[in-house]
């Protein structure tokens, strides 16, 4: 073991998504940077989550919006090939290899320590390697925690002989199972409950709640969990799982009991109850902070619990957006202001200024590829009220549109608009329907760019496109 430290400006630990783009941001900027990582570089989302569940998604929701398109054969009655289905998906995960991810390190500079990284006091981080060694590193500038988050369970007992799914066992798994039980009414619970239906699994979806993606509009989980009961998915709200045991033997059931102590038999119980962030061995307590804990950040990306301003953490860890793109913005604008403080530069923390993630509290986008799509930024009718924001709040029919029609046959889909009246701009958008995905952008630039809605009007969407909802909007709000 050699124990004196290699020094780099910059030490990144974690090289998910978020991890890379904070290493790729330092470096551009002239900074000395190494990223460790304990598995795969590109972590969660192109292993286990985003890239394999989409890959898993693409042809369960091609095959249901050709079923609303007249003259094409979309197979109705017959199952996807789901063999090729995961055949594809293994593919796009690269069959689970990091050579790609490896050489694009290595194309912009950043230096790459495999094995697991834990602090041991300030700017000191000890990895230990695959082969039982230890690589001590020192940062002069920062060390940005980037070490994402895991599936949490619930605190069931038994729980270590169930071997239930989680994300990523529903993201990777090679068979299809004959009947799953999906616990949760989140993001991943829908998503995957409509790609493991999609493919030919019994699928009973377990909701201890009233309805389906409670922070989003209420409509969306409506049409959501209206669509999967059409798809033949036995969806129970009011459920709470009890207790859950594996029978013995390979291939052995899993046997729920439920709250209400109703029984229920899988094959397979996925747990989608959240996430937990990936803190609880990296040496927190070595700076004073508790281990398990999200790291709190503030608007430039710094962990202001610790002094001196040199420990930043973006992406899942810090708990403000757990989604890939707004991590990687956070990456981005982390990135620029451990640059901009290690060449002696001021700081813009205007909102919307170049150091200051402005959008995690404004303006975050995000899609549920369910059928229908859900597409979200900025406010909903929910949060406002919890905030005690006042904002009108414009409905439309999206099927009302030529482009809807077009789309598809009796296209059902609804667009929610919030309006700040004071300010008179768009502060949030909730679209549910078919092809709504690509939509969402255009609501993201309007957010974010605060465009007044006077503006709006001289932006003229081409006819006949979906995107006439926001002419429909506009004259539903004038009317
Ligand atoms: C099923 C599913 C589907 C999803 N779909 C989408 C989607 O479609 N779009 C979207 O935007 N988001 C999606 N997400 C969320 C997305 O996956 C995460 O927001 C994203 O992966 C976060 O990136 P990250 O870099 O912060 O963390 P991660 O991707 O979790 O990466 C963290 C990395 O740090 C490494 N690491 C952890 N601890 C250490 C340590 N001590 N030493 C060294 N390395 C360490 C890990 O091995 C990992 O590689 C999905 C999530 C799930 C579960």
């Amino acid at each position: 073991m050699n124990d004196a430290p290699r020094t780099y400006d910059v030490v990144v630990i974690g090289a998910g998504p978020v991890g890379e783009n904070v290493a790729d941001r330092t470096r551009a900027a002239g900074l000395s940077t190494v990223i460790i990582e304990s598995e795969l570089i590109g972590g969660e989302c192109s292993f286990w989550a985003c890239e394999p569940s989409k890959a898993l998604l693409r042809p369960v929701l091609v095959r249901a919006d050709a079923r609303r398109v007249v003259g094409l054969d979309p197979g109705t009655g017959r199952a996807l090939d789901a063999a090729a289905v995961l055949a594809h998906r293994d593919e796009i995960v690269s069959n689970w290899t990091d050579d790609d991810q490896v050489d694009w390190l290595t194309s912009v500079g950043v230096d790459l320590v495999r094995g697991h990284g834990r602090m041991e006091g300030p700017r000191h981080v000890a990895v230990r390697t695959p082969d039982g060694a230890t690589v001590r590193l020192e940062a002069r500038q920062a060390v940005a925690v980037c070490t994402g988050s895991r599936a949490a369970l619930p605190d069931l007992p038994g729980l270590d002989t169930l071997r239930p799914w989680t994300s990523r066992n529903a993201t990777s798994a090679h068979e299809v199972p004959g009947r799953l039980a999906v616990v949760g009414g989140g993001v991943v619970a829908v998503e995957m409950a409509t790609a493991w239906r999609g493919l030919g699994a019994q699928v009973t979806l377990l909701v201890r709640g009233t309805g389906l993606l409670s922070r989003m509009e209420p409509f969306a989980g409506e049409m959501v969990a209206e669509s999967l009961r059409e798809a033949g998915v036995d969806v129970r709200f009011d459920t709470t799982v009890a207790a859950a045991v594996r029978e013995d033997g390979p291939g052995g059931e899993v046997r729920i009991t439920l709250a209400d102590g109703g029984q229920l038999v899988a094959d397979e119980i996925l747990f989608a109850t959240g996430r937990a962030p990936r803190t609880d061995d990296i040496g927190l307590e070595s700076i004073g902070l508790t281990p398990g804990s999200w790291l709190t950040v503030d608007d430039t990306g710094v962990v202001p619990e610790v002094p001196g301003g040199w420990l930043y953490a973006a992406g899942d860890v810090n708990r403000r957006a757990l989604l890939t793109h707004q991590g990687k913005y956070q990456a981005r604008i982390t990135g620029a202001v451990i640059a901009a403080r290690a060449n002696g530069e001021s700081l813009d923390e205007r909102p919307w200024g170049a150091h200051r993630t402005t959008a995690d509290t404004a303006a975050v986008p995000q899609v549920v590829f369910t059928h229908p799509e859900i597409a979200s930024v900025g406010l909903t009718t929910t949060e406002a009220r919890r905030t005690g924001r006042h904002v009108d709040v414009v409905d439309y029919e999206i099927g009302s549109v030529a482009g809807a029609v077009q789309y598809a046959k009796g296209y059902q889909g609804k667009a929610r608009m919030l309006v700040d009246p004071d300010r008179s701009t768009v502060v949030g958008v909730t679209f549910a329907g078919l092809g709504v995905a690509e939509l969402l952008h255009s609501a993201t630039v309007v957010v974010a760019g605060e465009t007044p809605v006077e503006r709006l009007w001289h932006a003229v969407p081409a006819f006949p496109t979906i995107s006439e909802v926001w002419l429909r909007l506009l004259e539903t709000y004038r009317g």
